[in-house]
């Protein structure tokens, strides 16, 4: 396994070990915050001794459109392909043998104004990552008081660095108050999402989420469960706008996102969801996620970019 020290990464056009990659502290990006990344995970295939990154190119094209909403203009080396490219260039560089999570980002690199639409630079960074939250079965939640950010302020729908003060904010009232993770209400009331991932519950045997339109991020991991209840298990998922009570009330709950996977939640507000254990829903929708991300469901393996 690679050390911080020794670590190659991608940062603007090369391969370099991380501790050579030096940015200007005037830099918008450090400065301002002004920078959209996607954070990926790349499986590990022991058998075949390989990487498949999970849904790449849909990070990627998300990706864009944050860069296009965020109104940078990109140079024009910095193509889907090359993203691609040097994504499998780092990954093969590091030697690594286990499972990864590689961060892809695009940021405002001048000493100018945070308003600048460039120079836009980019890093490629990609780190072992296993299971989070091992030590448990299901994580303790509470609803903050902080709202998430709303379209008419940052919108969410931008995968920005500096969206992250909201998710800040929310984390550690929740970690205050011995909770392991928040839970963020929008603007109009409705529960939004996690800090770093969205949120499902299941009501009546229904499998619910709060809409894209709802202070979310559009999640590509929320959108692989939308596809696979559909297409493999032939369940409807209602997407609607979630009360905070109906959380309170549910049968099952959990998050979802590239890093937290599929993480079951078994309290909310010190009310205890299915006895505190992991339901019946949520246990086969996290094994369909891992059988598809994992290569082991032939009907989705588009879904994968084998890294060679
Ligand atoms: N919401 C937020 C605020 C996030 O940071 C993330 C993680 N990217 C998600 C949802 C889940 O998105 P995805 O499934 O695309 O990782």
């Amino acid at each position: 396994m690679n050390t911080t020290s020794n670590k190659l990464i991608c940062f603007k056009r090369d391969i370099i070990p991380i501790d050579d990659a030096k940015i200007n502290i005037m830099t918008t990006t450090a400065q301002y915050g002004i920078n959209v990344f996607e954070g990926v995970r790349c499986y590990y295939d022991e058998q075949e001794a390989k990487f498949f990154a999970f849904r790449l190119n849909e990070h990627i094209e998300r990706l864009f459109n944050s860069a296009k909403l965020m109104r940078f203009d990109l140079p024009s080396y910095l193509t889907r392909e090359y993203l691609v490219d040097k994504t499998k260039r780092i990954i093969i560089a590091n030697n690594y043998n286990e499972d990864l999570y590689v961060k892809i980002g695009l940021f405002l690199d001048g000493v100018g104004s945070w308003s600048g639409a460039g120079p836009i630079s980019e890093f490629i960074i990609s780190s072992p990552k296993g299971r989070v939250f091992t030590d448990k079965v299901g994580v303790n939640c509470c609803v903050v008081s902080w709202g998430r950010i709303s379209e008419l302020d940052v919108p969410p729908r931008i995968k920005a660095g500096a969206n992250y003060i909201n998710s800040r904010f929310a984390h550690l009232e929740a970690v205050r108050n011995n909770y392991d993770l928040a839970i963020l209400m929008g603007q109009n009331g409705k529960i939004a999402e996690g800090t770093g991932a969205c949120i499902f519950i299941v009501k009546n045997g229904n499998v619910i989420t709060p809409p894209v339109t709802n202070s979310i991020l559009e999640s590509i991991t929320r959108d692989t469960i939308i596809s696979f209840l559909k297409d493999d298990l032939h369940i409807k998922v209602c997407e609607r706008e979630v009360d905070r009570t109906e959380l309170y009330l549910s049968e099952e709950m959990f998050f979802a996102g590239t890093s937290v996977e599929i993480l079951p939640i078994v309290s909310v507000d010190k009310i205890a969801i299915n006895n505190y254990l992991v339901g019946p829903i949520t246990k086969v929708i996290m094994e369909k996620y891992f059988e598809i991300a994992r290569g082991n469901n032939k009907k989705f393996n588009d879904w994968l970019t084998a890294i060679n």
